[in-house]
């Protein structure tokens, strides 16, 4: 015989073949049928027999005394239920599969499930998430640590995913005898297993719904977590940020979390790989005759470049080092490309400085190629 210790993985009721409703006199008979039928005397070497004519006896002394089995009763209706708040990411959590801490409900109903689906807690990574995030340019040049609110599918709060209403106790599906499975109407030359339509697979059937969620025992969870957000990150990047996805159960690895990052406009500054670009107009004076011109960096304040003289309209000039961070802790370069800026009004004395550079430039006419070969 077993103590109590065992009660609380052992389905006496099971064992019996009886429902947890059955009356004293019920489970009287159906221990005297099935010690008959098992008995070691009328089955001689028959060990299967021998193991289930010990183990209903085990049941009937105490589930057959009444004393007994209200305790019994109390071990094996008491589970005590995640209470949540942290919220796990899967209901079966809910379920004994989380292998730490011992225990739980899962423990407390081991055996209530057997012969269905291995209830073994193995460990398992938990899933992949995607967020997004928008970011300035700035903070996508010098990296950020963001908070990111996540929501996933969580056992609804208020029944802990069970779908009860709180404070009840649940009793074993007697559709399914608590395998959660039936075997399909379906029929045909196949026996195919459905989930069970009157517990939904779960197992156990309260009288009474919870009210949150109507008895889906699903709700959402949210969470908010901080992410970092590398230096150097682009436009339409994903960030990979291991370890922050959904929780692992039994000790697995959390999954990963990825963030599509979206990197808002700047008003002066583009972005080409690990190098900036910024357009600079020059005045046509300074594109013939060569200039030193003051331009802004993003973060390094102004730096002179030299634009030598004959620049043509749209060359592209190279600041090192003040561009966007690279992934090796570098930077990339300030890419300045000039834009040659006619005036729109020219006052007197400029008038006639460009009229009299009209005059020097009258023998070298600009289209005189465009004609050679006319
Ligand atoms: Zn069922
Ligand atoms: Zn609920």
């Amino acid at each position: 015989m077993s103590g109590k210790a065992d009660w609380a993985t052992k389905d006496y009721y099971k064992e019996l073949g009886v429902s947890k409703d059955a009356t004293t006199d019920e489970i009287k008979k159906a221990y005297r049928r099935l010690a008959r039928a098992n008995h070691p005397d009328s089955n001689p070497g028959d060990t299967a027999k021998h193991e289930k004519f010990k183990s209903v006896a085990e049941a009937y002394d105490v589930i057959g005394e009444p004393a007994k089995r209200t305790e019994y009763d109390e071990i094996r209706s008491a589970p005590r239920f995640p209470t949540g708040g942290d919220g796990g990411f899967d209901v079966s959590d809910l379920f004994g599969q989380r292998g730490a801490g011992g225990g739980g409900f899962g423990d407390m109903f081991g055996d209530l499930f057997g012969g269905g689906r291995p209830r073994q807690a193995r460990p398992q990574r938990g899933a992949d998430v995607e967020s997004s995030a928008t970011i300035s340019f700035e903070d996508a040049m010098d990296g950020v640590t963001i908070s990111l609110r996540l929501t996933s599918d969580a056992p609804c709060p208020s029944c802990s995913g069970t779908g009860g209403k709180p404070g009840t106790k649940p009793h074993i599906c007697m559709v399914c005898e608590g395998a959660g499975m039936v075997a399909s109407t379906a029929g045909g030359a196949f026996t195919l297993n459905e989930t069970c339509p009157a517990c939904g697979g779960r197992q156990l059937v309260y009288d009474d719904p919870c009210p949150t969620c109507h008895g889906s025992g699903r709700g959402r969870s949210a969470r908010s977590i901080q992410a970092r957000i590398p230096g150097g990150v682009k436009d339409g990047q994903k960030i990979r940020l291991r370890g922050k996805g959904a929780p692992g159960e039994n000790g697995g690895p959390a999954g990963d979390l990825f963030v599509h990052v979206k990197v808002t406009a700047h008003r002066l500054f583009g972005r080409k790989g690990d190098h900036l670009t910024l357009d600079v107009p020059v005045g046509f004076d300074e594109a013939a005759l060569g200039a030193d011109i003051k331009v802004p960096t993003l973060k390094h304040g102004p730096v002179t470049l030299k634009i030598p003289a004959g620049t043509p309209n749209g060359r592209t000039f190279r600041v090192r080092g003040k561009g966007a961070k690279k992934a090796d802790g570098t930077n990339g370069d300030l890419l300045v490309t000039v834009e040659v800026q006619v005036p729109a009004v020219l006052d007197e004395a400029a008038r006639e400085a460009v009229k009299a550079y009209r005059e020097a430039m009258a023998d070298k006419p600009l289209r005189s190629k465009l004609f050679e070969e006319a």
